[in-house]
């Protein structure tokens, strides 16, 4: 029997495990195929079974085909989560679908108080769904054209700017020193700057629960309190105001904190704090309510493993600065650390110690002995795009 004799909906169900390449080429064939590949149920299957729109309102899309060959055909495979590399202050952006277009939204810190409050949403660039028209720069009253190129070995995405003194006029003749304490700003400097020449959009991978080293996990496998799984927390950073720090283990040894965001100071993809997981502390209550005490304490190595760390109350020094965002009064662990300083520009860069607080697995705090400081890192619970394809190495 030739293939053309065989009932539509036969063909149908072997044409949606098509590419769209084959359906292309299939469609030139005969008007049979042709019609059969215009079918729309064979494209939404197509749209699922390439990228992740499992995140998207997809109920107002009334073409998959057109989606498909408009956008996700030269687009699809930039979905995804990325690190924006803002000269030192980075960024964290999600390529995503959204209403018809694909949209590159930049998620940034909205609070100076509480590192628990939601990010809020900048978008940096819009794809329409209308092949005939181009990306466009900051959708809005200022939108201009822009280019989007996609390297495919190194899954960068560079946003290259036709019209950069659009965004321009704010930042001209501003004294990039004494703007130190108003991290909006600079962010918008460091972004005009960059962007009339190409702001390069490096992919983020964030490491799941499956990453721990087996050697931290219970016998059954699960993590146990004394640890955190990876991921994106928000911190606080003082007068640079709130930032996104990338959790991740490097060993069984250590766990590293990475700016996603970074300041004028510790800029972005550097390390912001080491975990010394071998190295638990447990000062009596007495001991903590002074710094002097936790800054004499000698750090002692333990094999004895993390589930072995007892539950213990938490105290902030006196001399210390509080956060405001809320803290519990026990803590499910405790350990000696390290946490990077450097002068503005990244001058003279060093480690100081630190110790490092796990409330829960979406909370922990730092208290930076040094610089009388106890500071919070809250999970950012948002789900974001997953990258369509795993190309190139993360950015962190
Ligand atoms: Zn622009």
């Amino acid at each position: 029997m030739r293939l053309d004799q065989l009932p539509d909906d036969v063909l149908l169900c072997i044409l949606q495990y098509c590419g769209a390449r084959e359906l292309a080429a299939l469609s030139s064939t005969c008007s049979l195929f042709h019609r059969l590949t215009c079918d729309d149920f064979i494209w939404k299957n197509l749209s699922h079974r390439e990228f992740d729109l499992s995140l998207l309102n997809t109920g107002d899309i009334k073409s998959y085909r057109k989606l498909y060959t408009n956008l996700l055909h030269k687009y699809g495979l930039m979905l995804g989560l990325y690190q924006s590399q803002i000269g030192p202050l980075g960024g964290l952006l999600e390529i995503r679908y959204c209403d018809g277009k694909i949209e590159g939204v930049s998620w940034e810190p909205s609070s100076m108080q509480d590192v628990s409050a939601p990010l809020t949403e900048c978008v940096f660039f819009s794809v329409p769904g209308d092949r005939f028209l181009t990306p466009q720069c900051f959708p809005g009253p200022n939108a201009h054209p822009c280019s989007l190129t996609f390297d495919k070995w190194r899954g960068i995405v560079t946003q290259r700017c036709f019209n950069s003194f659009k965004h321009t006029n704010d930042s001209s003749g501003l004294d990039l020193i004494h703007l130190n304490l108003n991290p909006k700003k600079l962010r918008l400097i460091f972004l005009n700057e960059v962007m009339g020449r190409g702001l390069e959009h490096k992919p983020l991978f964030i490491p799941t629960a499956s990453s721990i080293p087996k050697s931290l996990l219970n016998k059954d496998g699960s993590v146990p309190k004394q640890i955190i799984t990876p991921g994106l927390f928000q911190g606080y950073y003082g007068s640079h105001g709130h930032e996104i720090i990338l959790f991740k283990y490097k060993d069984e040894n250590e766990m590293c904190g990475y700016k996603v965001t970074g300041d004028v100071n510790v800029y972005a993809s550097k390390v912001t704090v080491k975990i010394q997981l071998k190295y638990p502390v447990a000062p009596s209550k007495a001991d903590q309510k002074c710094l002097e005490t936790l800054k004499n304490m000698e750090p002692a190595r333990t094999d004895a493993g993390v589930h072995k760390i007892l539950e213990q109350p938490f105290y902030v020094p006196a001399e210390c600065f509080e956060p405001t965002t809320p803290f519990p009064a026990r803590c499910t662990a405790r350990y000696h650390g390290f946490g990077q300083v450097a002068s503005t520009w990244y001058q003279n860069p060093s480690f100081t110690p630190v110790q490092v607080v796990i409330f829960n697995n979406d909370l922990l705090g730092v208290l930076w002995l040094e610089m009388s400081l106890f500071s919070l890192y809250s999970r950012i619970k948002k789900k974001f795009t997953s990258n369509a394809l795993k190309i190139g190495t993360s950015a962190l």
